[in-house]
């Protein structure tokens, strides 16, 4: 079955809006910034997503756009200046959330960029008070489902620092045995292995990395369709994201979005699916510093 992440994304956007608009009411506004630098197209669509979910939270979304040369101490002065609240009109607007949206340009180490743990609501920094906004989502939405991850094996596609690597640590806190992958393990392994996942979280950015051809799923004549045969998962979380000919596609084919595979596994749908989960982390974290 594909997974109604849209219904789940809103319920934890809910939440939130929830939380913020008890302070509306005291004229306490919470403020989100978005530092980009440049004008790369992808990040343009991320950055209107997350504006329209502010809006409809209650949250007064900030973007300040510069330009692709701008140095780092410039970025670094912007970062800094979020920091102070302000009042207008008798409204209090408070600093609940600081983002540096990525990628940035070449010239620039986001290492030397300083955003403040407590204002870091992406979770970028190492010490950040939380976690990267992805694998986040990802979790809550393992939980929203009802699936029980206590003793299941997941294997994560996909090693980065803020998807891969934070996802591993969270699914072994929830007892879970994970095996982690990379672009440098052999294909056969890697089919080898999957065959004892009970969870699929692909998160590499390689369009078509896993097709029909990679699980071991078994026909079944009376519902006309696939069915587990127990070597293949029973979830799997499309994390990835790729663009070709101008649409939007993830790591997991598209053949395994069809009907044939829905008494096989739950599957994350092709639009609409993590990134909704991400956003809406972004959310409930900017809503927690600012009611903290
Ligand atoms: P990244 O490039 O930093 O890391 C990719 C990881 O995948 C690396 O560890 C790499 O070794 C591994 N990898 C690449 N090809 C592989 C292969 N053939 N086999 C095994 N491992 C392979 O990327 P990232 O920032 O972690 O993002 C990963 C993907 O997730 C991208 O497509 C990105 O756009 C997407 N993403 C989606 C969301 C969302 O909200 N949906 C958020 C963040 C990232």
């Amino acid at each position: 079955m594909i997974i109604d992440c849209k219904s789940i994304a809103q319920k934890y956007k809910d939440m939130a809006k929830v939380k913020i608009n008890r302070m509306w009411n005291e004229k306490i506004i919470p403020c989100l910034y978005i530092v980009q630098v440049g004008n790369n197209p992808a990040s343009n669509a991320y950055i209107r997503g997350k504006l329209k979910d502010s809006e409809e939270v209650g949250i007064h979304a900030e973007l300040i756009k510069l330009p692709e040369n701008t140095p780092e101490k410039q970025i670094q002065k912007e970062i800094d200046d979020c920091q102070d609240d302000y009042m207008v009109d008798g409204f209090e607007y408070v600093c609940s959330g600081i983002i540096l949206q990525l990628p940035v340009p070449e010239h620039i180490n986001v290492k030397n960029i300083k955003i403040p743990d407590w204002a870091d609501v992406d979770g970028f920094n190492k010490n950040s008070e939380f976690h990267p906004c992805t694998p986040l989502g990802v979790m809550k939405l393992i939980d929203s489902i009802g699936y029980n991850l206590d003793g299941k094996t997941a294997m994560v596609i996909g090693q980065s620092s803020i998807v891969g690597a934070p996802l591993c640590d969270m699914l072994m806190k929830r007892h879970c045995n994970v095996i982690s992958i990379n672009s440098s393990m052999e294909r056969y392994i890697r089919e080898e292995m999957l065959l004892r996942a009970d969870v699929l979280i692909t998160a590499a950015g390689r369009m078509n990395l896993i097709t029909e051809n990679d699980l071991d799923c078994k026909w079944n004549i009376k519902i006309n369709s696939y069915e587990n045969s127990g070597s293949c998962p029973d979830l799997i979380i499309d994390v990835g994201i790729n663009y070709k000919d101008g649409k939007q596609y993830g790591d997991v084919s598209e053949e395994l979005r069809t009907d044939k595979y829905n008494h096989c596994f739950d599957i994350t749908p092709r639009i609409g699916g993590v990134g909704l989960m991400t956003r809406a982390m972004l959310m409930c974290n900017t809503a927690h510093v600012f009611t903290k």
